[in-house]
């Protein structure tokens, strides 16, 4: 019998009585890995009093504490990256690297929130008025909530609830119904770090899970990561709850070849960023404009593309894995064919490729198309899979225009040798992450990471170095302190203890 994937609430992991099931596979080989339940509304209701209650005590630790605590957090997460980038690879389907990549990134977020006194400082100045001081208190909000996607397993549950439980919240998680069985591994390393029951709950499911966190009135933040029309369901929906909300939403990320790169850089960049984790990764390059002569390169592409292996994740061979599910694989042969309808030219076909070792695998290979254009579906959607899209244009300003058009603004980037181009492009572009010869410019955590556009709805506080603002809120008190009975008011750099 399949298991079903346990609930972490209250401290316990429990299994749900819930009997709607969503399978996780092994996308590499359709193994049955366990099923994820769809948690009934008594249990929801169960990890968010659990963790309303937990918020009384935790954010009374004092914050140098909660820091150490994560100091042992992120110990016991790197110890267990591998066997935790094994799980992400079986459920996910992506190469045991990237895997690797995937929990490496989550851990620095870990480490980012182990720095939290000095990101929790407030304000204070003095003499705001005559003997009158002024000083800004960051506090927490009280119980938040996280939904993430597929596509990164460790990385985007370990962008929200370190963060958020560092500054002294509360957390409710609900991974992707796809892949959940790493976020779960994260929850009992939590566990073994020591932290008190309910500060972290895990629960599953699909709309209805997400429905009921969204209408909670006891959670007071929402953080989203995944495709556009939920994202904009989630920031319309929380909002309309009186909820902060953070929707980090879908793309299509452009890369402006430019003909004076260096053009063994463009081809090994382009192949890997559009190809690479089967081209879903939000920050995926999925249109390239060549401007001028560049475009002689394409064939080139062409040729690297071809080179590229497909294989489970345990396959020492393989580049690139399978696409998530089915569902997936079909509907992106589907994007495909309309491209070709639509009139694009289509150079390299990765519909149906043959993956001899992995024959019940989800697999699409890499896929090229030419002479896009904007109207095309290819062009308007986020295909999120391993095709590549190119257009060419006759000038960079043109390049710009093309993307600065697009309604989508997470990610993109200029290969060039010129530092002109690079000034201009930097400086004109209507995108959140910007790379100057670099295909994928994610930024660590202490930068911020927020995508412009339709990529990115709600509050611009997201992952990152801003998060912090999005987890607290600020209060200021404003003391005239010789009134105060008791205060010490002698110096500065003091502490004042009133009680
Ligand atoms: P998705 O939108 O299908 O699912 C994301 C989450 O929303 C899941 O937990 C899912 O259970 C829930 N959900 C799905 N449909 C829902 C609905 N109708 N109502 C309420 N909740 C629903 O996304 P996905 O396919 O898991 O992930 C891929 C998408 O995520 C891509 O569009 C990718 O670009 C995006 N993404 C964006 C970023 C970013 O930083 N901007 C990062 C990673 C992924």
């Amino acid at each position: 019998m399949v298991a079903k994937v346990k609930m972490l609430i209250d401290g316990q992991f429990i299994e749900s009585s819930g009997e709607t099931v969503t399978v996780v596979q092994n996308p590499a080989t359709s193994e049955i890995l366990a099923h994820t339940p769809q948690c009934t509304n008594a249990e929801l209701l169960k990890a968010v009093q659990s963790a309303k209650e937990a918020f009384k005590s935790w954010r009374e630790v004092p914050t140098p504490e909660r820091a150490r605590m994560f100091l042992k957090y992120q110990d016991l997460v790197k110890k267990n990256q591998d066997e935790l980038a094994k799980l992400v690879s079986q459920e996910n389907g992506k190469i045991f690297s990237d895997a690797q990549g995937d929990v490496w990134r989550g851990i620095e977020v870990i480490e980012h929130a182990c720095n939290i006194p000095s990101l929790m400082m407030g304000e204070t100045v003095e003499n705001v008025a005559r003997n009158i001081d002024t000083m800004s208190l960051v506090q927490p909000l009280g119980v938040c909530a996280g939904i993430t996607p597929f596509n990164f397993p460790a990385m985007i549950p370990l962008w929200m609830f370190p963060l958020a439980i560092a500054c002294g919240n509360t957390f409710v998680l609900k991974p992707s119904e796809q892949d959940p069985l790493t976020a779960l591994r994260l929850g009992e390393l939590f566990v073994e770090a020591g932290f008190p029951k309910g500060v972290l709950n895990i629960v599953h499911g699909a709309k209805p899970t997400v429905d009921f966190l969204l209408t909670n009135p006891d959670i007071k933040a929402i953080s989203f990561v995944g495709s556009a029309p939920v994202a904009q369901y989630i920031y319309k929906t929380a909002a309309e709850n009186k909820k902060r909300v953070q929707a980090l939403a879908g793309a299509k990320n452009h890369m402006i070849v430019m003909p004076d790169a260096s053009k063994n850089n463009v081809i090994s960049a382009l192949t890997g960023a559009s190809c690479g984790a089967a081209g879903q990764r939000c920050m995926a390059i999925s249109v390239a404009i060549f401007v001028g002569e560049s475009k002689n390169w394409i064939s080139d592409i062409q040729e690297s593309m071809k080179q590229i292996q497909l294989g489970a994740w345990n396959d020492s061979s393989a580049m690139v894995g399978p696409v998530i599910s089915e569902k997936a694989k079909l509907r992106i042969n589907d994007l495909i064919a309309t491209g070709q309808k639509e009139g694009a030219k289509l150079l390299v076909d990765g519909r149906n490729p043959s993956v001899p070792s992995c024959p019940k695998g989800h697999f699409v290979g890499p896929t090229l198309f030419t002479d896009v254009k904007p109207e095309m579906k290819i062009y308007q959607e986020e295909i999120f899979g391993p095709v590549l899209l190119t257009m060419t244009a006759d000038t960079l300003e043109q390049a710009i225009e093309i993307i600065n058009n697009n309604p989508f603004g997470n990610g993109t980037s200029i290969f060039t040798a010129s530092g002109a181009a690079a000034r201009k492009f930097t400086h004109s572009i209507d995108v959140g992450q910007v790379g100057v010869n670099i295909p994928i410019p994610v930024p660590l955590p202490f930068f911020s990471f927020t995508g412009w556009k339709n990529s990115f709805y709600g509050d611009l506080h997201a992952y990152g170095k801003e998060a912090i603002k999005f987890y607290t809120q600020t209060k200021t008190i404003t003391s005239r302190w010789f009134d105060v009975v008791n205060s010490q008011t002698n110096g500065p750099n003091m502490t004042i203890r009133l009680g």
